[in-house]
């Protein structure tokens, strides 16, 4: 039967596209060579790493082209044949699993992959297509999908013309396997390796597999994406923002990523990697003194302290949050849940994930984040597709608009709150109406509780995020409706700076010290120190030197960051006074360029830690 009428026979069936589908890429480039390469990118996460490569493409695929003679027809038809029996078997298993998991309606599409698979037309024209262009088959076989992918693009009929999808998911797998590259996933790889990609999203790296992934290197992407910011909790060397690594890195080449500068080095000489021993080596040496200081207190050395609380994403990290000392957990984003989860955890799960993270907290407080899906969070495949997610259907304003999913989470939490000491906090308000609707679902689950006899924190103190600028504008309201504040830095700057925090294009506009970025910082903790609403940050310029002494100086209250910076933070506020932080702020207030006022910041910073800067 011709393809055509099997997708309109098809068409019965339940069509969707096949789950992200990964490959390598083995296209020939300059790194086959064993010459030394570098390339720069931004420092995202910082360490070294040196291992293998492999190379995760999940968009384009690069199909090799070379000529054949007639004498290699029939083997190249013979590598097809394979190629189709493997894929076939790919197909039937992700059915068989889809079919136990969703049910055999959700996996009667895989039915129709494996027509596609096997249509007769299709083959034959690949055959033909061999015949008479004497090129390699996994060309031919691209020639003839392409061709069909642009004659069902052209139909009038909207339903076969949606089909394209289906189809190029079919070849893209079938290519996949005659190039024969091996797929990857985070949570499993086979040996240590540094990964290569285009980009990581939230739930790849929510599978990341701290033993095996060395490290990993994106062509797009920022240094506040959630994928990032997981690696940097993990102490994973992050280089983002490379542009074309995945085109010029191979799958098997041995490369070198340093995260504190943002270069990779493709087959390093024996000379590099001595370099880098020895900057290993010094570097442990830092760390060991920063970590000397771990279990003093957060005080500077004109006697004012500030609190240095952790970011976490679940119990996994609580014996790093304690071994660090911090004073409590300052963010607890609850996405990771639903990241790893992959997909909505039921009320009993998430009660267990946050009591247990509690529990761990002992006395000291937990502030639980809720839900803050959407942009670089994406959670399962029916989540919000904006074209703009970050500016979209995200956080606080998907959880008012799906007031199930959030109900069962503040019922989560508030149960959770009879084990500790546990705030809630409210991601990405940007208006007090906001803030009183989100009070008001949750005076209505506190209400079912009492009803039910469910013990909770009755006095629990409930909190808001200050990262969209209209929030900032009017903190003197929010902050006399919140019990507290905090401040996310990484958000805040994006939207204040019409900035995507993704976008390594525009990387170099993602600015902290802006000068609106630094007023606003500054009227923001101004606003809650005249409202006696406590105020901390966050994101992660609270867990830069250079930014935490000037957040000191602004009158914070706290920082929160990521645990395995935390002490270099705290080394830092130890051999700073308070009154010189206040004069910093003074004098990079008065400036116009962030330049300048960077290197006022690094000059402050070098003063402080002399030797260890
Ligand atoms: C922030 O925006 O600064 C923040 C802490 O939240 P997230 O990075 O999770 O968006
Ligand atoms: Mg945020």
């Amino acid at each position: 039967m011709h393809l055509l009428l099997k997708l309109f026979f098809a068409k019965e069936l339940c069509f969707k596209n096949l789950t992200p589908y990964y490959f390598n890429n083995l296209t020939v480039s300059e790194s086959n060579t064993k010459e030394e390469i570098i390339l720069q990118g931004i420092a995202a996460s910082p360490g070294v790493a040196h291992g293998r490569a492999v190379v995760y493409l999940q968009k384009q695929l690069d199909v090799p082209c070379y000529d054949i003679v007639e004498a290699q027809f029939d083997a190249e038809l013979e590598r097809f044949d394979q190629a189709i029996l493997e894929t076939r078997a790919e197909i039937t298993q992700v059915r068989d699993k889809i079919a136990k998991s969703l049910g055999e309606g959700e996996a009667r599409i895989f039915d129709a992959h494996l027509l596609v698979l096997e249509d007769n037309a299709l083959l034959d024209e690949v055959t033909a297509e061999l015949r008479g262009s004497k090129k390699n088959i996994e060309f031919c076989y691209n020639n003839v999908a392409q061709r069909y992918i642009s004659f069902f693009r052209s139909m009038e009929d909207e339903y076969l013309r949606e089909r394209v999808a289906d189809i190029g998911d079919v070849s893209r797998r079938l290519l996949h396997n005659l190039i024969g590259m091996q797929k990857v996933n985070l949570g499993q790889l086979a040996a240590e390796s540094i990964i290569v990609s285009e980009d990581i999203s939230s739930s790849d790296a929510a599978d990341m597999d701290r033993n095996k992934l060395l490290g990993f290197v994106t062509d797009c992407g920022g240094r506040t994406s959630h994928s990032v910011i997981m690696a940097r909790s993990l102490r994973i060397p992050v280089v983002v923002g490379t542009h074309d690594a995945t085109k010029r890195i191979l799958s098997g080449n041995h490369i070198l990523v340093d995260g504190y500068e943002g270069v990779i080095v493709i087959n390093p000489t024996e000379d590099r990697l001595y370099k880098y021993g020895k900057l290993a080596t010094e570097r442990k040496k830092r760390d060991d003194t920063f970590n000397s200081f771990i279990s003093e207190p957060a005080q500077t050395l004109d006697g004012a302290s500030i609190s240095l609380m952790a970011n976490v994403e679940g119990l996994h990290e609580m014996e790093q949050v304690k071994a660090m000392c911090a004073e409590g957990v300052g963010l607890f984003r609850t996405e990771g849940i639903f990241l790893r989860h992959h997909g909505y955890p039921p009320e009993s799960v998430q009660y267990d994930e946050y009591r247990s993270v509690v529990e761990a907290a002992g006395d000291q407080p937990v502030i639980i984040r809720t839900l803050d899906v959407g942009g670089d969070k994406i959670i399962g495949d029916d989540n919000i597709k904006d074209d703009n997610s970050f500016m979209g259907f995200r956080a606080i304003r998907f959880c008012l608009g799906n007031e199930a999913i959030f109900k069962t989470q503040l019922r989560a939490i508030l149960r959770s709150s009879a084990h500790g000491n546990v705030k809630i906090m409210y991601p990405m308000i940007s208006g007090l109406n906001e803030l009183r609707q989100a009070n008001q679902v949750l005076a209505s689950v506190k209400q079912d509780l009492r009803d039910t006899g469910e013990a909770f924190d009755e006095s629990i103190e409930v909190g808001a995020m200050v990262e969209v600028p209209s929030a900032a504008v009017i903190i003197d309201l929010l902050a006399a409706e919140t019990d507290f504040l905090s401040i996310g830095s990484n958000d805040l700057i994006q939207y204040l700076m019409a900035v995507d925090r993704l976008n390594e294009q525009v990387a170099h506009l993602y600015d902290p010290a802006h000068p609106a970025v630094l007023r606003t910082l500054k009227s923001i903790i101004d606003g809650c120190k005249a409202a006696k609403t406590p105020v901390s940050i966050c994101g992660e310029i609270a867990g830069d030197p250079i930014y935490a002494g000037l957040l000191l100086g602004m009158g914070a209250d706290s920082l929160s960051l990521t645990s395995s910076l935390l002490p270099e933070v705290k080394y830092f506020i130890r051999h700073i006074k308070k009154a010189e932080a206040e004069v910093l702020v003074a004098e990079v207030m008065k400036l116009g360029d962030s330049a300048e006022i960077v290197q006022k910041l690094e000059a402050f910073r070098r003063k402080a830690l002399g030797d260890m800067a």
